[in-house]
């Protein structure tokens, strides 16, 4: 409710005070356009295709009349492994350049001109996916230019005046670019299930659909709990499997070519894997200095037991029972 609330304040009057703080922290001798100089389009249509055409048409022809229009809540199409997933910005800003900005704005405070950084990284993260989107329509839209910097609006430290920051999310861009491409798209995952596979729960038993849920292979990671509800079923999976993704992302990136925990047993003890290969070689000092550590920890608890078992022997400072 406080974001919502803050969200409304920075759009209220036609988006006066977000047309300041754009062109204050964009500059670029932009002015500050007067209230009456903004277009606020409606982009109500009937489904999300109705919706993402409407808001392109809306792109289209504030660009091609050179104004100042601010798409409250615009809806963007981007295709994600060969199907549409629909992205809804908190506000597009076209301007009369033919610029178009992706405006974020977050309910975290940015306290003394800065932000928490995990914070404002998410936000750019997400922000890069709105700009591949608008490109797409950008691309058929004369005279129209995708920025790369966007618009970070947050709370000014405890009060809840905006303020805002540039993000430039150029390098989230091409990561986002690079992970698209690389994406299994859904009709080769769906060729490659038995014939008449099926996830409707409407028309399947429970044994049926467990069995269709099996026949997919699945990447399991611990982050999965938070996020997803097939988590514990993938997680037995990876465990039954003995599979290193169980313990982690970091540790899955770390161990290369070996993908069960047996093989990185087998190549720490030095009965597998080739000795060249930076990761066995690391797992083989790893292993060498858990054993010292642990013959050490042996010695030293030997030689502990050793001198208490000799004070106990005999009287301590006089005393008969050995008061240890
Ligand atoms: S828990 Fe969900 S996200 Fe993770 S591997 Fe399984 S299906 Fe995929």
């Amino acid at each position: 409710m406080r974001g919502n609330a803050f969200e409304a304040r920075v759009k209220a009057d036609g988006g006066t005070e977000l047309m300041r703080l754009l062109a204050d922290r964009l500059g670029e001798g932009v002015p500050v356009p007067g209230p009456d100089e903004v277009l606020v389009p409606d982009l109500a249509a009937a489904g999300p295709e109705g919706r993402t055409a409407r808001t392109a048409l809306a792109l289209r022809e504030a660009t091609e009349a050179g104004a100042w229009a601010l798409l409250d809540h615009p809806l963007l199409a981007l295709e994600v492994a060969g199907s549409p997933a629909y992205l809804e910005p908190d506000a597009v800003v076209v301007r009369p350049d033919g610029r178009w900005t992706v405006v974020e704005i977050k309910s975290f405070p940015m306290i003394d001109g800065s932000a928490d950084a995990a914070k404002v990284g998410a936000a750019a993260r997400q922000a890069a996916v709105y700009v591949l989107a608008l490109e797409r329509v950008a691309e058929l839209t004369r005279g129209a230019e995708v920025g790369h910097r966007v618009l970070l609006v947050c709370p000014k430290d405890f009060s809840n005046l905006p303020t805002a920051s540039v993000v430039d999310v150029r390098k989230q861009l091409s990561v986002t670019r690079r992970q698209l491409t690389r994406l299994a798209r859904i009709e080769d995952i769906a060729d490659s299930l038995p014939e008449g596979t099926t996830f409707d729960i409407g028309r399947r038993t429970g044994e049926e659909l467990a069995g269709a849920v099996e026949s997919v292979s699945a990447a399991y990671a611990p982050e999965c709990l938070a996020a997803c509800e097939l988590a514990f079923h993938c997680r037995s999976r990876a465990r039954a499997a003995d599979a290193v993704e169980a313990l982690g992302r970091s540790v899955r990136g770390e161990l290369g070519a070996l993908t069960t925990v047996p093989e990185v047993l087998a190549a720490a003890h030095g009965e597998a894997g080739d000795p060249a290969d930076p990761t066995v070689a690391a797992l083989r000092r790893a292993a060498a200095l858990r054993a010292q550590a642990l013959a050490f920890a042996g010695r030293a608890e030997g030689a502990l037991t050793g001198r208490l078992a000799g004070k106990s022997a005999g009287p301590v400072d006089g005393k008969a029972d050995g008061c240890h």
